[in-house]
């Protein structure tokens, strides 16, 4: 491929002029310096290696283990447990600067791990489910995915078919998860299954943990996908995997109420990634703008042309600062359903329109396989449908006005 026009088209971001915004006031010393070095992570470790994660579909162990070191992996989960003892402030951190890597598969698979799957244990737990899986994968050595979806219940959680039956001292699933990231190559599964057939639709569900090589437990096909590239999506098989009793996760039938309160935590990191996502697309932008020639000036001296990309940056300003009001309400206690929605529409809505305004200020350049908007754009995409389409967000929001 020929090289393309200057400008923000890279692979890497290290040599980019910074655009950020400022740090918010709520954010403490301990935070900042927090997302200084995963900040020093992203551009040292990630960025240079991850085109070739992209193409072998899915991110390294090696990645997680470093990680886990320096403590990154487990900083929502309880200090006794190898955690950090962190609230919701340091996930959205976490989120927003793996959204600045600009490979949204490679965040997606760190934030499954770290945010959205292993969480679960964290909250729900036993001790003895604690003591076993919490140190190796807040150390990044056993690697979480969380299996809701089936081939016929996605967005309706509560329609969801996958059946475990209890016999004796065992429980036995039977059933199928579709679009599971880190699903191919993962250890741990948080599996959500029918307990009580009778019991109207949320209320019969419960979590259970699948341990990978588990008999009857198999994993079908890797999937290739639009974009996210980076991170491993799989569909799974439960043919009467047979799980001793105590490998049920918290109470039987609570797994919907379960699901929905980590989507709480889950839905923040997906905004903050978009958030991040929004600040970078801009700041490549920004660079391209300011050397790219049209008209005899460079675009950035064009006040009808820059002030597009103003705009932009003051939306991105504005989901950002839901992020974080967002994450001080859950670090506080508070019922966020109503906050969280509404965040999690709009910022991953916004990062959609962001990089689309971002690809359109590049010009064909932009849509040149081989550059970093072209390929943001496409990571972007499924921002808006997993984790809770933006409708369904909406509905939860207008059920709470
Ligand atoms: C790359 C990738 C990774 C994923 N990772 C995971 C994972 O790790 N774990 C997991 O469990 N799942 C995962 N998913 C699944 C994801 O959460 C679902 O795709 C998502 O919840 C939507 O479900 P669906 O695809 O079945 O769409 P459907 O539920 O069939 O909905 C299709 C569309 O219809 C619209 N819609 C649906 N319901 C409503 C409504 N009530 N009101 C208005 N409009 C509506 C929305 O526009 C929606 O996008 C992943 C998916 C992808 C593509």
């Amino acid at each position: 491929m020929n090289s393309p026009p200057q400008g923000g088209i890279g692979k890497g971001v290290g040599r980019m002029a910074a655009f950020e915004f400022s740090e918010p006031n709520i954010v403490s010393d301990e935070l900042r310096m927090v997302r200084e070095q995963i900040r020093k992570f992203v551009e040292e470790e990630i960025v240079p290696q991850a085109e070739a994660w992209e193409e072998a579909g899915h991110i390294p162990r090696e990645l997680f283990r470093s990680l886990g070191k320096l403590g990154f992996l487990g900083m929502r989960h309880p200090v006794e447990y190898g955690g950090g003892g962190l609230g919701a402030m340091a996930s959205a951190i976490f989120g927003e600067e793996l959204g600045r890597c600009t490979y949204g598969g490679v965040a997606a698979s760190l934030t499954v791990h770290s945010d959205m799957s292993i969480s679960h244990i964290a909250h729900r737990g036993s001790a003895e489910q604690k003591q076993r899986y919490l140190p190796p994968a807040c150390r990044g050595e056993l690697v979480g995915a969380v299996c809701v979806t089936e081939p016929n219940a996605g967005s309706d959680v509560a329609g969801l078919k996958t059946r475990a039956v209890r016999d004796g001292d065992t429980w036995v699933i039977n059933g199928n998860k579709t679009f599971i990231t880190n699903g191919y190559y993962g250890d741990i599964y948080i599996v959500a299954a029918r307990t009580d057939p009778q019991a109207k639709g949320s209320r019969g569900i419960s979590l259970f943990i699948v341990d990978r090589g588990t008999p009857g437990f198999t994993i079908g096909r890797k999937f290739e996908k639009h974009g996210w590239r980076a991170s491993d999506t799989a569909e799974l098989f439960f043919d009467d995997v047979r799980l001793p009793a105590q490998q049920l996760l918290g109470e039987e039938g609570k797994g919907f109420y379960y699901i929905m309160s980590t989507f709480q935590n889950e839905r923040l990191v997906a905004a903050a990634m978009s958030v991040g996502q929004c600040a970078k697309g801009i700041e490549l932008t920004l660079e391209y703008m300011k050397t790219r020639q049209a008209f005899g000036k460079t675009l950035w001296e064009q006040p009808v042309v820059r002030n597009k990309l103003a705009w932009l940056a003051a939306k991105s300003a504005a989901a950002r600062a839901m992020v974080y009001s967002c994450a001080q309400m859950i670090d506080e206690g508070k019922d966020t359903v109503r906050e969280v929605s509404m965040l999690k529409s709009y910022a991953c809505e916004l990062v959609n329109e962001v990089l689309h305004g971002c690809l359109q200020l590049h010009g064909g350049t932009g849509f040149i396989i081989g550059t970093t908007i072209e390929r943001m754009t496409r990571d972007v995409r499924i921002l808006t449908i997993g984790g809770g389409a933006t409708e369904v967000m909406l509905e939860e929001v207008a059920k709470r006005m």
